[in-house]
């Protein structure tokens, strides 16, 4: 792309937000070469063009990311440690087939809020009847407490819910509640409903669970409420996903999490995990949590996310994550926008504290600045100067735009990547079980729903990779908040009770 700029070096400047309101942000003078490239412009660009080099992430790069994702997830089935992949078994075995019947709760914890949720479910005919859900946020000093503390909270708060129980919803009278448990921090998974507590996570420091089997926690804690509950199934996010998306379609294989972080599990035959010893499947199947975002290999990564990941709490670790999920896109581009403000007057001679201080710039302010159609590119504008202080004039705009899209390209197109590296994998074992016949990935995550230009080059490598016989059959589907209906789902197939 050109840089050239033909109109004015300065831009009349609109405050667009409301909070902008009152603010006239100061509009920056650029000096110009002869060539209508701004000075500063043209020594930011060779940044932006290695930036881009770096970044590239054409068909092979794709076809190797595919490849080595389905070799590391073989290899971490084989044995445990056996590669990034930790593919944890869920002990999911069934999954919902529209069948259901009964009253089921679920509860949901996986960062500073939990859910809770009830659904009447009535078979195949009625399906939902009806669903509630609640949402709680958890106190500080509850995230830094003790486990006892952690728990009866959250006892309490489903105490609180099933007290007002009514309407539509029904328990059979020699029944005790069931309850899916969404639980997203590592566990070291035991059975469907047990799983010790490997560390917490996303600024929880709760003293005395890790190490501890949480669903005995919780049921401690609802006995001490004299709650009539049982946690009937413990899932990850992914799983639970999986599980409400899979209810209302058969076809559902896999399902994908972009949000804060990033994950994804499948339907694997039990045949295809020789880790597993002494596990009896039913249904010959079960769902396999990827823990994907550990993935490394063959990543197309620049200086940027090397200094990122150096300053990370997690060196070394989870760089599939650090390079394509919500909360490191934006950091990202906050990296490369120092470097040319540092290296050019692009943003001026001054250039703000804010700017240098590390997350500033989120996820959701680069893809808002992409959505940004005008001539002048007011909202990339103003949206710079509200998070970051900093003045710009439209060729700085324009080379700001250029960063995002680079990043959410590599980004969404890497996903789309390993997406075609889980279905890949399934096919190889079994031919025709899912490129022979029409197969659906679920997906869901803040990243994925709000991000148009990420899902664009997501879905577009995915046709890369398969062609388009095959991508014909492959549909990458929006599950929005399946998570806690799939919860209570997977509570109601793990049932203690025949329905
Ligand atoms: P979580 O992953 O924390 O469970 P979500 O699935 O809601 O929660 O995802 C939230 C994440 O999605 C945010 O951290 C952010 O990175 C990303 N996100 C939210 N809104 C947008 C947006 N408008 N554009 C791009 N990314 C967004
Ligand atoms: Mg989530």
């Amino acid at each position: 792309m050109s840089f050239t700029v033909n109109s004015p070096p300065t831009v009349r400047h609109f405050p667009l937000s409301r909070t902008s309101i009152g603010r006239t942000p100061r509009v920056t003078m650029v000096a110009r070469s002869n060539s209508g490239v701004s000075v500063s412009t043209a020594t930011a660009l060779p940044i932006l063009t290695k930036l881009q080099h770096d970044c590239a992430t054409p068909l092979p790069v794709l076809r190797h990311v595919a490849d080595a994702m389905a070799t590391d997830m073989r290899a971490g089935l084989a044995v445990d440690g056996g590669s990034d992949l930790k593919m944890i078994l869920s002990y999911v075995d069934s999954l919902p087939t529209g069948n259901e019947r009964g009253l089921f709760y679920a509860l949901d914890l996986g960062g500073t809020n939990f859910r809770v949720l009830r659904t009447q479910l009535g078979g195949k005919d009625e399906r939902v009847i009806d669903t509630e859900v609640e949402q709680v946020s958890i106190p500080q000093d509850i995230m830094f407490g003790t486990s006892e503390e952690l728990f009866d909270f959250i006892a309490s708060a489903l105490a609180k819910f099933v007290k007002k129980e009514g309407g539509k919803f029904v328990l059979p009278n020699d029944r005790s509640r069931e309850t899916g448990f969404t639980f997203s921090f590592p566990v070291k998974q035991t059975s469907i409903d047990s799983g010790i507590l490997i560390k917490w996570t996303k600024g929880f420091a709760v003293s005395g669970t890790p190490g501890k089997d949480i669903v005995a926690c919780l049921n401690e804690a609802m006995g001490r409420q004299g709650l009539n509950m049982r946690v009937s199934a413990l899932v990850n996010d992914t799983v639970a996903t999986l599980a409400g998306a899979r209810y209302w379609d058969n076809d559902v294989m896999v399902a994908v999490i972009l949000g804060t972080g990033t994950n994804a599990c499948y339907v694997e035959s039990v045949d295809a995990i020789p880790k597993l010893q002494g596990h009896k499947s039913i249904s010959g199947r079960t769902i396999i949590n990827t823990e994907w975002g550990a993935f490394s290999n063959g990543l197309p990564l620049t200086e940027f996310d090397r200094e990122m990941d150096a300053a990370s709490i997690n060196p070394g670790e989870q760089l599939f994550e650090k390079t394509i999920s919500g909360m490191y896109l934006g950091e990202i581009v906050r990296r490369v926008l120092v470097r040319m403000a540092d290296g050019s007057s692009l943003f001026g001679k001054h250039i703000p504290e804010r700017l240098r201080t590390p997350f500033t710039l989120g996820t959701p302010n680069i893809s808002s600045m992409q959505q940004d159609t005008s001539d002048d590119l007011e909202a990339v504008g103003s949206i710079l100067y509200e998070v970051t202080g900093m003045d710009s004039n439209l060729a700085a705009r324009k080379m700001v735009v250029e960063v995002c899209d680079t990043i959410a390209k590599r980004g969404g197109r890497l996903a789309g990547a390993g997406i075609v590296g889980i279905l890949q994998k399934m096919e190889e074992d079994s031919k025709g079980i899912v490129f022979g016949k029409r197969t659906v990935v679920a997906m869901d995550g803040g990243l994925y729903e709000h991000y148009p230009q990420y899902k664009r080059y997501l879905k577009d490598a995915v046709k890369e990779l398969l062609g388009p016989k095959i991508s014909s059959n492959v549909v990458i589907e929006h599950s929005k908040d399946g998570s806690g209906i799939g919860a209570a789902l997977l509570a109601a197939t793990n049932s203690i009770y025949e329905h």
